[in-house]
């Protein structure tokens, strides 16, 4: 089983041990740790390089620090996208939400991270909120890239727009929540071969562990709580997702 988003470099160092003992106990092989901005960038590839293939990285500006994402921010990326461990650029997208960098910002900083990733060949890690019309275009000016849109809210006809483009579409513990109807219907509608499990640790832990903090060990909880809403076995969802992850950010490493 793969926790395919978990913000590792977000918990603290002392209590990383007993996390990752309790996603093993869990049955978790593999977590992919996606960076947000220049505080985490170096926390994530060390986490990466030490992981010995099950703990792997993602290297990029998240568009809430978009407005920090700098010549020498860029540089960074580019030069980490190499170091060991690193399997994709993230967490990047558009988020007007919060609105915490310039929507401006946002949309450049995005361009420029999904232009590398095609440069490169290598898959990205998607964040969107409020902003969807902007999203989908800032894809299709770069097409052909390859990537999950993580934490997937926009139900059965966004997995469609997914789809259309080659995308995978992250299931997370918010389809655990009473109103989320949205990500459930997501979670009824993905491709087999196109769907993932996600935790989004330390944020949004699954029912019933809701307002506390998330670990990868919850996987497990949205894994069956998606298999539920299937009406599969799941056993057999935990393969399919398995696979979906490695045809993503594993083939060709
Ligand atoms: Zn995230």
């Amino acid at each position: 089983m793969i926790d395919s988003h978990a913000h590792l470099a977000m918990i603290e160092a002392e209590a990383r041990p007993g996390v990752l003992a309790r996603a093993a106990a869990a049955g978790v092989t593999t977590i992919l740790v996606p960076a947000t901005g220049p505080a985490d960038l170096d926390a994530v590839a060390g986490l990466a390089a030490e992981g010995e293939g099950r703990i792997v990285g993602a290297v990029g500006v998240h568009p809430h620090e978009a407005g920090r994402c700098d010549a020498e921010c860029r540089r960074r990326v580019e030069r980490l996208l190499q170091a060991p461990g690193i399997v994709a650029l993230g967490e990047i997208g558009l988020d007007y939400h919060y609105d915490l960098s310039a929507r401006e910002d946002q949309r450049r900083v995005f361009a420029w991270h999904l232009a590398l990733a095609r440069e490169h060949g290598v898959p990205v890690v998607l964040h969107h909120r409020e902003a969807w019309a902007d999203f989908l275009a800032a894809l299709d000016a770069v097409p052909g890239v390859r990537g999950v849109a993580h934490s997937f809210t926009e139900g059965a006809a966004g997995v469609e727009e997914m789809a259309r483009r080659g995308l995978w579409v992250g299931i997370s513990g918010m389809v655990t929540f009473r109103r989320a109807d949205n990500v459930r219907a997501a979670a009824r509608e993905a491709a087999p071969g196109r769907l993932l499990v996600e935790t989004d640790a330390p944020y949004l832990a699954p029912v019933p562990h809701r307002g506390k903090p998330n670990e990868p060990a919850y996987v497990r909880l949205v894994l069956e709580e998606v298999a539920r809403i299937r009406g599969v076995d799941a056993g057999a969802l935990e393969r399919e997702t398995d696979a979906a992850f490695a045809a993503l950010f594993l083939a060709g490493r």
